[in-house]
């Protein structure tokens, strides 16, 4: 994410936290260090057949009030209770002798001689409508049917996986899309659904293009949108945590019934595994939307969030404060709540939002703990932060930190860059449209950020060093929610050209992110040439900005039909999905090329049966200049599967030797027969 600062690169953020030296980690915090911690998994609330009870854990509190309420909102306390400290593990605790399902609660804490407001906790599960009570239901009412043998996809390698980042408004409120349930859970349930010319929209969508999983923004309960309003239609990506482990409210059909919100988000996972796709939360454990009224504050002070020495909140989200994985219990707090999100919701990844704001021990605990529960689940993040922090560069989980964190992957922002051009200056062009200069850092995200004897990391834009130990840590992209949006972005770099040209253009930049080592991750809306009106910052655009207009698919046919034959591809060729450095040393071969003489051409062969591919040997050819290039083809007949802006798998676009002509702003990749 970001929506008040631009995301700054890895790079940037080592320097600057290396050049930083005024403010130094907060002696702010040491007394937290004797804080004894608590994980059971009673925190907060548990039903069970001897009753109800309650258990926060807040080691500092002078007294812990627990209010109980007949409703979610409005209204005063039935009951309130004094609850009882246990100083051995730092929590208070109440108890009630039956199940109270239908009834709602709230902590209050007294602290430093003064009662602070309400509090859900930070552990709530069920929340009322806008997550202000806790909320006491029976969670096996909310299954759907069959849900006990859910199962999403078996995913083997991580490069395996291609995902699809969405927001549920984007997805469904265009009138176009035909969805029924439109910006809810329920919109990727509906089968059969059809633009106005009848091209598929919806989950059915998603099975013809091909994607093995969704990444969806943030669907846990966030701030900003009024549950209790949603006339009003507000958007927001969701980046405001408020309730880390209950679903949003306005994606359900009924904010105010607390069960309806968690059953209808396991519909749409069930749904969707039923499809064959695979779900990824977006999970932003490293701020929350608000400060001193944030139920980590509210729940245990000073403890959750980091500070600077002066007792300030540091700032390394650029959203007003950064949490503190570093400590026990914030660090049990994330794990848990993966792990929760996996095995209540079926959940098959995360992706960890501003993941540089966490250390690298917690990364790896919340990868090895999930592998636990679902080997196919994976990990992956954002390897930088949006601002200094206390903790020491070497302790956060960057990008130039992820060897250090098993079965953990970051970003590529060198491939992003590279491709497209700066993420942050509209008008500056990459690799794919025409800029020189790019050809290292392409090729740096062509090996997946590992160790290649062809690649010269010195001259790299964004990396000067070989990061990733195995193509398994990366993710290749070159455009999400962030930032101009690749239709987008090539209108702004590209002011006179024509769309054709610029589908173009996106044609080969996504080429590249397909055919490359690694991950590949695209953004929902790319494959029908769709648009945000030039807004880089949308998060809380209106849907006439967000929402995917669907009638562009019938419009923009041949675009997905482009993208449809890359994911084809990839998913039919192992050789573009390689598991190790060592693999993609030996079996990748770039042809040299002087960037200087020639800019803006790359060709490179997957030898000898790549990954065991049925195809023994590939070529590859990215042209970025706006000049046709003839590139030479060792002996043999080479039959083309990607040219001319088509891609066809079984390799029919026509047979070659010795050399292939590659048009300005296309790729061209053939076999040897
Ligand atoms: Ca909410």
């Amino acid at each position: 994410m970001h929506h008040t600062v631009t995301v700054l690169s890895a790079a940037l953020l080592l320097t600057s936290a290396a050049t930083t030296t005024t403010r130094a980690a907060s002696t702010y915090d040491a007394r937290f260090e004797q804080y004894p911690t608590y994980s059971g998994d009673d925190l907060e609330l548990k039903v069970d057949s001897s009753g109800t009870h309650f258990r926060l854990w807040s080691p500092k509190a002078q007294e812990v009030r627990l209010n109980l309420y007949n409703t979610g909102l409005n209204g005063t306390p039935y009951e309130t209770v004094n609850m009882t400290f246990h100083p051995e593990n730092g929590t208070w605790t109440a108890s009630f002798p039956k199940a109270l399902y239908g009834k709602y609660y709230t902590f209050q804490v007294k602290y430093d001689g003064r009662w602070l407001d309400e509090t859900p906790g930070v552990w709530a599960k069920a929340v009322g409508a806008n997550g202000k009570r806790g909320a006491i239901i029976d969670f096996s009412l909310t299954n759907p049917a069959d849900w006990a043998d859910d199962k999403g996809p078996m995913t083997e390698n991580f490069t395996d996986v291609i995902l699809y980042e969405m927001h549920h408004r984007d997805f469904s409120m265009n009138p176009s899309s035909g969805i029924a349930n439109k910006g809810k859970f329920l919109a990727l349930t509906e089968e059969g659904t059809v633009s106005p010319e009848g091209e598929k929209t919806g989950i059915d969508h998603l099975k013809e293009l091909g994607v093995t999983h969704v990444h969806i923004l943030p669907s846990y309960d966030y701030n900003s949108v009024d549950e209790t309003n949603l006339q009003t239609n507000t958007y927001n990506w969701g980046y405001d945590p408020q309730n880390y482990n209950a679903p949003e409210g306005s994606y359900s059909t009924n904010p105010s019934d607390p069960a309806v919100r968690i059953r209808e988000m396991k519909e749409m996972v069930k749904a969707l595994h039923d499809a064959g796709i695979g779900v990824v939360m977006d999970v932003v454990y490293n701020h929350t939307a608000e400060n001193d009224g944030s139920n980590f504050e509210l729940t245990a002070p000073g403890y959750y969030h980091r500070h600077w020495d002066d007792g300030s909140y540091s700032d390394a989200s650029g959203c007003g404060n950064e949490t503190a994985s570093d400590r026990p219990q914030m660090r049990d707090f994330i794990v848990n709540s993966v792990k929760y999100w996996a095995e209540e919701y079926h959940i098959d990844g995360f992706r960890f939002d501003l993941m540089a704001i966490h250390d690298t021990e917690t990364m790896n605990e919340v990868a090895s703990e999930l592998k636990k529960i679902n080997p196919s689940i994976f990990v992956y993040g954002e390897g930088w932060t949006a601002g200094d922090s206390p903790l020491p560069a070497e302790q956060r989980a960057l990008k130039d930190n992820v060897s250090a964190m098993k079965d953990v992957a970051v970003f590529s922002d060198d491939i992003r860059d590279a491709v497209k051009g700066h993420y942050s200056k509209a008008e500056d062009r990459g690799f794919a449209t025409g800029k020189p200069g790019n050809e290292e850092t392409v090729k740096i995200g062509i090996v997946a950020a590992t160790a290649h004897p062809q690649v010269d990391y010195s001259k790299g834009n964004n990396s000067k060093s070989a990061y990733a130990d195995s193509p398994e840590m990366i993710v290749n992209y070159v455009s999400c929610h962030d930032d101009l949006m690749l239709t987008d972005k090539l209108r702004k770099s590209m002011p006179d050209a024509t769309d054709e040209e610029r589908m173009a253009a996106a044609k080969l930049a996504q080429t590249i992110v397909f055919t490359s080592q690694g991950t590949p991750f695209m953004f929902a809306g790319e494959e029908l040439f769709r648009d945000k009106k030039g807004v880089h910052n949308s998060y809380k655009s209106p849907d006439s900005i967000n929402a995917i207009d669907w009638s562009l698919k019938a419009r923009n046919r041949d675009q997905m039909d482009y993208y449809k034959g890359l994911i084809a591809l990839r998913k039919a060729h192992p050789a573009f999905r390689m598991t190790s450095a060592e693999q993609i040393a030996r079996h990748l071969v770039f042809d040299k090329i002087d960037s200087e003489k020639i800019p803006n051409l790359i060709s490179y062969t997957l030898k000898d049966n790549a990954n065991g591919d049925s195809w023994k040997d590939i070529k590859v050819i990215f042209n970025g200049s706006d000049e046709a290039r003839v590139v030479k083809l060792p002996k043999g007949t080479w039959k083309a599967a990607v040219l001319d802006g088509k891609v066809d798998t079984e390799a029919g676009l026509g047979n070659f030797f010795k050399s292939v002509t590659v048009a300005p702003t296309s790729a061209a990749i053939l076999v040897r027969e």
